[in-house]
Formats: structure tokens, C-alpha cells, sequence
């Protein structure tokens, strides 16, 4: 008998050798590359070892060797950079998924290019079919439409270009739409309608409504009977709808190297899709969700939805999406003082006091992290006020303001002071550039507009994202405007701003976890983490300034498998 357990034993013991021995080698390897871990301590490596989702080793060619057996995948990197997948930390995913679907403006010069566009496609649809775009910027066009209230264009063209379907545009900020004659018919818009409370009917100076409706709740008007429209649809088609917009983005972010993306306001109907596709493995990007829900509907809803590093990180639901105010482009950012070009206007507030207050108290007593949309100064002081009551007891909530664009210079410390977290998008700095002095004038555009430098040496914490689909999910061009603060023409925006390559590319990913309390597995690259790498032809923290555009991305690596790789390189 004794014999007999001490074979087993024996027998036991190789079992657990060869195991052991196994899980000593690597599933996949990178060499030869310059492998930024953006671990202060560890510094660049030049090779990287992965077992299953996870970094096992970094650390020089020669020592990389011992990870290496027959079944190991390896991958020469000839010289190419690594850094942490890139975290795109404000965006919208839907939103990006369903830009395929609408007509894109984003690039379009002039109102004529836009009208053209929809002439087209009204060409390919029904009569009562929407026609839905999105992207316009009247301050990017190359001449100032006529006739025009405060420089938006008048509904007669799209109406001329698409008579039998109604139409919504929406402005790439995201804070306005453009609508023609048989939307406004379908809404019952008249000249006796009334703005709504936070939203703006514009009008010309006879009180007709152009087409041009300002903030959430004046677009309403028009959009729920686009809702309607949409609702015709089966639930199943509905749901189809989503899953195609969601797989769209995530291929598109794969694309671009992006391995995690926080979610700025989904619905709790699209967070149960999320979590679907979450258990059945096909969500292989990291989602941070924002909720963007009403106080009632989340004090209801919460408890069956609050999650932390669900499916082995691919799912955070544990922070709220609020609204301040709304963009500089449409003069919605709630400003100390009128707007420059403007001067009856102060900007808009466009979710009450009391209501913010509200989600801040509830947001503070259940764990969940705050994250407001602010772009006006008012909005931003206003905002840190109602977290400093709160914070002033607890700085580790890691609380948020999104966009924080224009600050007061009184504010920029009670960022660091409170531990509130600049969610900032530096591609808007060098996109917004040709207007934002118009719209604030030379002090106010100096003192305060993306102030990265001030908010850094202060100690600030800021993560960086696109707000796509407001800008393109491209990271490289958002790297390179927050390096450079360079517009198209060459010129730089307030070049004091700017961040160091170093600065920018933690932005992008250490910083981009810690917002999303994920710091601990994700953000960079060292023993234990998840392995989300992002491969770059170029090294964007050496090469000269110019060549940073031309980056492409070779390699997109979640979780240890390779999601992207790019065959025309
Ligand atoms: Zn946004």
C-alpha cells in the first residue's frame, strides 16, 4: 500500500513538473523593438513575453530567449515601437459604430458641399425615408453662408435638396442640429413654438425657426419622431442595429490601436448588450462605461448593474455621465462672461443645479464615479464646487470633468486639490483653434483654453481621448496635437500648452486606466498585467515632429491576442 501512494505521489509530482514547466514558456513573443512600458521603473525594453492574456516577462533579447519553446509564436518587431494599447478615455461607441451608417460631414468645407452630399443620398431613398448626417462645423466652411443667423445656414437648400424626406444633420459638436422643411413639418415646429428649457429654437430676427435647434432638449423636438421612425423597426432588427454598430467600432478602434475605451453615456439597454457580448467573448475591447441615464432611472437600476473588472476586464459600469453645459462651436459652454462674438450670450446651462447636486450626493454614497461634461468656465467652477462639498471628505473617488476646455485660472488647482480628473480631448484644441478666439477673445483663449501645461505643473491628472465620432478615433492625430498644438496651416495654438511626448503618451494609457480605476492590470506594460500592446511603424516619442502623421499602426494586441495587424506595411 505504501508503495502504491508513493507511486501515485511520484506520478502527482511529475504531473505538476511538466505543468509548471509549461506555463515557464511563452505563448506569444515581440523582439528587436523599442518597447515603451511607460513603468517609470522599468523604462524601455526590447523584447516582451505573453502567456495567454498576460505579460509574463519584459526585459532584454537575451532574456527573453528562456520564454521561448517550439510552440511559441514569435514576432520580430525589426526595430518598430510598443506601448500600451492606447485608451481612448472619452468617446462614444455607438456613436462611432453608427457613423458608417450616416452621412459623414466631418470633412466638409463649405454649406454647399453639405447640401450637395444630401441631394445624393435623398437620390437613393424612399419618399419619407431620414436622411441622417453628421459632422458639419459652420466655422470650418470656406465662406459664411447666405442668408445665415449668427453664421448657421438657413433649412432652404437641404429642403430644395431633399423635399420628401425629413432630415437631421447633426453639428460635429455634438450640441446642435440642422433639420430641413419635412422634419420641421413632421415636429409641428412653428414660429409660435416655444424653446424649451436649456435648448434653443434659432430663429431669424422675424422669430421664423431656420432649422437650427441648440441643445439636447431643443433637438428633441425633431428627434423623437425620428425615435418614432426608428421604433417601426422589430425589436429584433433593433438589437441587430446595435450589435452592428458595436462590432463596427471595436473594429475600427482595433484598427487604430485602441484596446480600451471609456463610454461616454450609454444607456442601460445598451449596457445589457454590452454584457452579452461580454459573456460570449466577442466584446474583446475593454468598454469603461459611463451611464447616461436619468437620476430616477439609475437610483432604480444600479444595484443589478454596478460592475467593476466584469469578464476578466472587458466591462466597467460604475461611473454617471452628466451635462453642464454644452460646446464652444454652438455657444453652448456656460461662460463667467458673455461671448466675445456675442455679447447678449453667456452660453447655456443645460441640467439644473439642483439636479447635479442630486447625482452627486447619490453618485457619492454608492461608489460611483461622477463624470461631467464641462466646457465653459462657469460650467467647470460650478461643477467643482458641487464636487468639492463632496470630495473634501474623500479625494480618491476619482471624480471627472469631461473636456474641462476653458478654465478660469482660479481653478485649475481645485483639480489636483480635489483629486478631480481632467478628462481632456486634445485633437478639439487644435480643431477648435480657428474660432476659439473669436468666440472668447485673446485673454480668455490665453489664460484658459486647454490649458495642459497649467493643470500638469499644478499636478493635475489628465487622460486623453477623442470624443469620436465629434473627432476622428485616429490616436496618432490626437498624439500629435497634444505635442504640438499645430493647426492644417502650420500655425500653433498657445504652443505654452503643450504637452512633452512623455506626457502625452501616459495620457493615452497609464493615466487612461487609472481614470477607470483599472491602473492595477492595464495601462502598461509589466509582469501581470493584461497584454494590450499597441505596435507603431514609427517612434513617436523620437521621431521629428512632422513625421508623427505618418504612424501607422502594425499591431493591435488584447488580452495576448492579436486583434489588428496591418498587411500593407
Ligand atoms: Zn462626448
Amino acid at each position: 500500500m505504501k508503495y502504491f501512494t508513493a507511486f501515485f505521489l511520484l506520478i502527482f509530482a511529475a504531473l505538476i513538473l511538466s505543468s509548471c514547466s509549461d506555463t515557464n514558456y511563452a505563448d506569444l513573443v515581440f523582439i528587436n523593438g523599442t518597447i515603451y512600458t511607460v513603468d517609470d521603473e522599468i523604462g524601455t525594453v526590447q523584447a516582451l513575453a505573453i502567456d495567454a492574456d498576460t505579460i509574463m516577462f519584459v526585459g532584454t533579447a537575451e532574456e527573453i530567449k528562456d520564454f521561448i519553446d517550439d510552440d511559441t509564436k514569435v514576432i520580430d518587431l525589426n526595430g518598430a515601437t510598443a506601448i500600451p494599447g492606447f485608451t481612448d478615455s472619452h468617446a462614444h461607441f455607438l456613436g462611432l459604430g453608427e457613423l458608417k451608417l450616416k452621412i459623414d460631414l466631418l470633412d466638409t468645407k463649405s454649406w454647399d458641399e453639405v447640401v450637395e452630399l444630401v441631394r445624393k443620398s435623398a437620390e437613393e431613398k424612399e419618399i419619407g425615408e431620414w436622411i441622417i448626417g453628421r459632422g458639419w462645423h459652420q466655422e470650418k466652411w470656406s465662406d459664411i453662408p447666405e442668408p445665415n443667423v449668427n453664421g448657421y445656414p438657413y433649412h432652404y437648400d437641404l429642403t430644395k435638396a431633399a423635399p420628401n424626406n425629413p432630415v437631421i444633420l447633426s453639428h460635429a459638436s455634438g450640441h446642435a442640429i440642422i433639420v430641413n422643411e419635412a422634419a420641421m413639418k413632421l415636429a409641428g415646429i412653428e414660429k409660435t413654438t416655444l424653446d424649451p428649457i436649456g435648448g434653443k429654437i434659432v430663429r431669424d430676427k422675424n422669430g421664423n425657426p431656420i432649422g437650427v435647434f441648440e441643445e439636447e432638449s431643443a433637438e428633441a423636438l425633431i428627434r423623437i419622431h425620428y425615435d418614432e421612425y426608428l421604433n417601426q423597426r422589430s425589436p429584433e432588427e433593433i438589437a441587430e442595429d446595435k450589435i452592428a454598430a458595436i462590432f463596427s467600432a471595436q473594429k475600427e478602434c482595433f484598427e487604430n490601436g485602441i484596446t480600451s475605451f471609456h463610454d461616454a453615456g450609454a444607456t442601460f439597454e445598451t449596457i445589457d448588450v454590452y454584457k452579452m457580448l461580454v459573456d460570449s467573448h466577442e466584446l474583446k475591447i475593454r468598454l469603461n462605461v459611463m451611464i447616461g441615464e436619468d437620476n430616477q432611472t439609475i437610483r432604480e437600476k444600479i444595484d443589478d448593474y454596478w460592475l467593476r473588472g466584469y469578464g476578466d476586464h472587458h466591462l466597467n459600469v460604475s461611473s454617471i455621465k452628466k451635462y453642464v453645459d454644452g460646446a464652444l462651436g454652438s455657444r453652448g459652454a456656460w461662460m463667467l462672461e458673455p461671448y466675445s462674438d456675442l455679447p447678449t450670450h453667456s452660453g447655456l446651462n443645460v441640467t439644473s443645479i439642483d439636479e447635479l447636486e442630486e447625482t452627486a450626493e447619490f453618485a457619492f454614497e454608492n461608489d460611483l464615479q461622477l463624470c461631467t461634461h464641462a466646457i465653459g468656465d462657469k460650467g467647470n467652477r460650478v461643477m467643482l464646487d458641487i464636487y468639492e462639498k463632496l470630495l473634501a471628505q474623500n479625494t480618491d473617488r476619482r471624480w471627472r470633468i469631461e473636456h474641462a476646455q476653458h478654465l478660469n485660472p482660479a481653478e485649475v488647482e481645485r483639480f489636483p486639490a480635489n483629486g478631480v480628473i481632467a478628462s481632456m480631448q486634445t485633437v478639439h484644441c487644435t480643431s477648435d483653434a480657428v474660432f476659439v478666439e473669436k468666440r472668447l477673445g485673446e485673454k480668455r483663449a490665453e489664460e484658459g483654453a486647454y490649458v495642459w501645461r497649467k493643470l500638469l505643473e499644478k499636478g493635475a491628472l489628465i487622460c486623453n481621448g477623442t470624443d469620436a465620432p465629434v473627432e476622428r478615433i485616429n490616436p496618432i492625430q490626437n498624439f500629435y496635437a497634444a505635442v504640438t498644438r499645430k493647426l492644417d496651416d502650420g500655425s500653433e495654438f498657445y504652443p505654452a500648452q503643450k504637452m512633452t511626448r512623455a506626457e502625452a503618451l501616459k495620457s493615452y494609457t497609464i493615466n487612461g486606466a487609472y481614470s477607470s480605476f483599472q491602473e492595477d492590470v492595464l495601462g502598461s506594460l509589466k509582469t501581470g498585467k493584461y497584454a494590450d500592446i499597441t505596435v507603431l511603424s514609427k517612434d513617436i516619442l523620437t521621431v521629428p515632429e512632422e513625421e508623427i502623421l505618418d504612424t501607422k499602426i502594425l499591431y493591435t494586441v488584447s488580452g495576448g491576442k492579436i486583434v489588428f495587424k496591418n498587411d500593407t506595411n
